[in-house]
Parts: structure tokens; C-alpha cells; sequence
């Protein structure tokens, strides 16, 4: 039989009720927000994430899904939806509307990495994206909108991590610091890590290797490097979260491993879930829009992980999956009660009530069966003595109570006891 690839999943019904319903909380609080929902293509030129996301990243190096097209094009399965947002805001001229665009957008990413708990080749996202302002304000808001999100959900045990990563004003300086800091320290550096002092120095802050932490403990930190303005925005930032409640803690090893970073940079981490600890990430990428093509717009967004959220989730326990709904089952015996009762069945079905039946020919027993392990709430029963009496009969399932309905009322009379009970 052929399985589905490695490291990629399903998500079967128990768990996409939940999806959904997480998914529907995140729209309606970001466009509370006033974001609007875009939706760009899965696929894009390679070329957008080698340019944006970096050469030298782990993202670009080891873990897009590359590959030609049979018409020679060389596409990627997006790895994130950063790129295909200001690619999309780029081609469509949205920097045209007057003031700050605000997008978000939900959907699967690819990455070929390791599989394991919390990490996947396919997972899903949802993005929240802002174009069109610099200002501080913007990146506390986009912080406080993920963690009213978060509060929605009910989630305990978050923290936010934030850093800045300077511009290219004040970043050169910190980045020929830390190299030399790297080089001295160069033995004590994983393989990975050698290689990036040369490519991508502040990846080494990143790595997750024992010996590569304990080695960079005393790095210098971007955060004493930062030119007066960047350090002003990162002062505002970290003022306004406190102003706000918003609890933080000042993280300065948190580089993210995208090099379109400028500025604040954030993540939201959970201790509840072992290794894969980070729940959301993002930042400023202010000049992302110009290296891709696009005028001068400064930027500001984040990612959220779902699988790592809806374990979260699923850990909270606190939002319904909606199956408390009343669920009809109409048991019809002989197949003139069959085509009446499929009549109601598919008026019921149309006005939104989950109801079933028994296609064939089946006895009364193992059509009670049937519903019982679709978990119906009642049971309609309609057969040639109830046509004749003008009276159907109505099973409460969980007060296995019966009452009768009058058959000429059907089935509006249904969806009211039904409702009732
Ligand atoms: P990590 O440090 O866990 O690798 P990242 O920095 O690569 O995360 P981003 O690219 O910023 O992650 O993506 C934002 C969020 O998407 C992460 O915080 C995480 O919750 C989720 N995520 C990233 N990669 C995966 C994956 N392979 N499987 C499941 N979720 C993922
Ligand atoms: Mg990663």
C-alpha cells in the first residue's frame, strides 16, 4: 500500500474540527485588527526565497523542496510566506493605497528537515503582515494582537522573546565583532558553525548545540551595538510592551534564521512542549520590499506554527470542537418511508442539521445500530404503520425517550423538538 511521505501528515476529521475552528478564532481577531486575508500560490520561482530569505541560511542551504518543472522552470514549495506577501504586494502595485496595508494569510509551508515531535515537511502557518510603517507602535501592536490571540485561546506558559537586529547602518560593526569573537572561539564551534562564521555569523547565536551556546556565552550582543535610532525604535518598543502589560523578556541571543530581519525581532516560546519550544516568530524587514523590487516600504510580521499551537491547544482544552450539535438519524422501514424520509433528510441537511440515513434495505435493529455509532442525539423513525397513522416517532438517544410528531408537519416540526431537547 503506499504510504504518505515522510514527515508530512493528515490531518483526519478528530483533529480538523479543532483546525477550523482555531483557524475562524485567528481571522476574526486579526481583522478586528483590520487585516485582510490574502491568499498567494503555494508554489513561486526559486529565485524569490534564494533572494529574500538568504544564501546562506539553513532554510535556502539544506531544506527547500527545488526542483524543475517539465517546462524547465526551476519552482520551490514555499518554506515560508514572507516572500510570496511582499512579492504579491510588489506585483499588484498595493503600495499604491493610500496609508498602512495589513494582510494575513493561512496555509501549508515545506521544509525538508529532520522529522520529529513538533517539526514537520509540511506544516502550516498563519502569517500576519504590515506594510507602510516604521513606527514602533506597529511592532508592539503586532505583538499584542498574537498574544490577545494567544489569551483567546487560553493558553498558559507563553513567553515573549524579543531582540533587535540594528540595520545595515549598525549591524556591519556587531557582525565584525562577532566574527572575530567567533574565530578566536572557532575550535569550540560545531561543524555547522565554523562554516557560517565566514557565511552567516549571527546563525551561530542560533545553534542549538550544547557546546556552541556555552561557547558564544560571552559573545557581544547586538544590542550595544545599535546605532541611536535603532536603539531609540527598540527602547519605544520595549516602553510601549510594558505601558501595555504585555510581559517580555529582553533575549539577546535571538537572531531568527532569516536574514530579512531588521530591527525588532520576536518569538513566542512555550516550555510545555520539550524541544520545539517556539511557537511564533517574527520582525521587522524593512528593506525586504526594496531588495525585492518594490519601493522604500518598511515592514513588520510574524509567523505562527499551528501544529506546535493546536497542541497547545489541545493541552489548554478550552475551545469546543463543535460536535455538541444535535445529530439526526431518520430510521425508515420500507422504501416508501425510505423516499419520504429522504425528502426531510435533504431539507434538513440544507437549513445546516447534521442528519443521516440508511440507504438500503435494512431492519429496524441494525439501523438503531447504525445511528448509535454515528452517534446520533435522535433517532426519527418512520415506517408503512407510521405513514398510516399520520405520526412519526422521535428517539431522544441520550433519555432514550420516544414522542410522536405529526407526519404532515415534517420536518419543520422535527427541527424544532429537536432544538428543544
Ligand atoms: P525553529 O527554530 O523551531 O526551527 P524557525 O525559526 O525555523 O523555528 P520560522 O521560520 O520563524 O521558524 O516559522 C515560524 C513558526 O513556524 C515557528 O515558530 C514554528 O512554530 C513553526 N515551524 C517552523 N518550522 C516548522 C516545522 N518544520 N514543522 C512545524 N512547525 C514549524
Ligand atoms: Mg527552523
Amino acid at each position: 500500500m503506499i504510504q504518505l511521505i515522510k514527515g508530512f501528515r493528515d490531518i483526519l476529521p478528530d483533529e480538523a474540527g479543532l483546525w477550523r475552528q482555531v483557524e475562524m478564532m485567528a481571522a476574526d481577531i486579526f481583522s478586528g485588527f483590520g487585516f485582510l486575508e490574502m491568499r498567494p500560490p503555494v508554489m513561486e520561482k526559486a529565485d524569490l526565497f534564494k533572494r529574500s530569505i538568504g544564501e546562506h541560511t539553513d532554510i535556502v542551504e539544506k531544506e527547500m523542496y527545488t526542483f524543475a518543472d517539465r517546462g524547465g522552470d526551476v519552482v520551490t514549495l514555499r518554506p515560508e510566506a514572507t516572500a510570496s506577501v511582499v512579492r504579491a504586494y510588489i506585483q499588484h502595485k498595493l503600495y499604491n493605497t493610500a496609508g498602512v496595508q495589513k494582510f494575513y494569510t493561512i496555509g501549508p509551508m515545506f521544509r525538508r528537515e529532520r522529522p520529529q515531535k513538533g517539526r514537520y515537511r509540511q506544516f502550516h502557518q498563519v502569517n500576519a503582515e504590515v506594510f507602510g510603517t516604521a513606527s514602533p507602535y506597529m511592532d508592539v501592536q503586532l505583538v499584542f494582537m498574537l498574544t490577545t490571540f494567544f489569551d483567546a485561546l487560553a493558553l498558559k506558559n507563553l513567553t515573549v522573546h524579543i531582540n533587535s537586529l540594528g540595520c545595515s547602518e549598525c549591524r556591519p560593526l556587531f557582525r565584525e565583532r562577532l566574527c572575530s569573537f567567533l574565530e578566536e572561539n572557532r575550535l569550540n564551534l560545531c561543524n555547522d558553525c565554523k562554516r557560517r562564521i565566514d557565511r552567516n555569523p549571527l546563525r551561530v547565536l542560533d545553534c542549538k548545540v550544547d557546546t556552541c551556546r556555552q561557547a558564544t556565552k560571552d559573545a557581544p550582543a547586538i544590542t550595544d551595538f545599535l546605532c541611536s535610532d535603532c536603539a531609540g525604535h527598540f527602547e519605544q518598543v520595549t516602553g510601549l510592551l510594558t505601558e501595555l502589560g504585555v510581559g517580555f523578556e529582553l533575549d539577546r541571543r535571538l537572531v531568527r534564521g532569516l536574514d530579512y530581519y531588521t530591527r525588532t525581532t520576536f518569538e513566542v516560546r512555550t516550555d510545555m512542549l520539550g524541544a520545539q519550544s517556539a511557537v511564533a516568530g517574527g520582525g521587522r524587514y524593512d528593506n525586504l520590499v526594496k531588495m525585492l523590487g518594490g519601493p522604500d516600504v518598511p515592514a513588520v510580521g510574524f509567523a505562527v506554527g499551528f501544529e506546535r499551537l493546536m497542541e497547545l491547544v489541545e493541552l489548554a482544552g478550552s475551545v469546543p470542537c463543535g460536535t455538541e450539535r444535535p445529530r439526526v438519524f431518520m430510521a425508515a422501514l420500507g422504501e416508501k418511508a425510505r423516499s419520504i424520509a429522504f425528502k426531510w433528510l435533504c431539507e434538513l441537511n440544507r437549513e445546516g442539521v447534521p442528519a443521516e440515513m440508511c440507504m438500503e434495505e435494512r431492519g429496524l435493529k441494525s439501523q438503531m445500530k447504525q445511528a448509535d455509532k454515528w452517534n446520533a442525539t435522535h433517532v426519527a423513525i418512520v415506517g408503512d404503520a407510521e405513514i398510516e397513522s399520520g405520526n412519526i416517532i422521535l428517539r431522544n438517544m441520550n433519555t432514550k425517550q420516544q414522542e410522536e410528531l405529526p407526519l404532515d408537519k415534517m420536518p419543520e416540526c422535527l427541527g424544532r423538538a429537536i432544538s428543544r431537547l
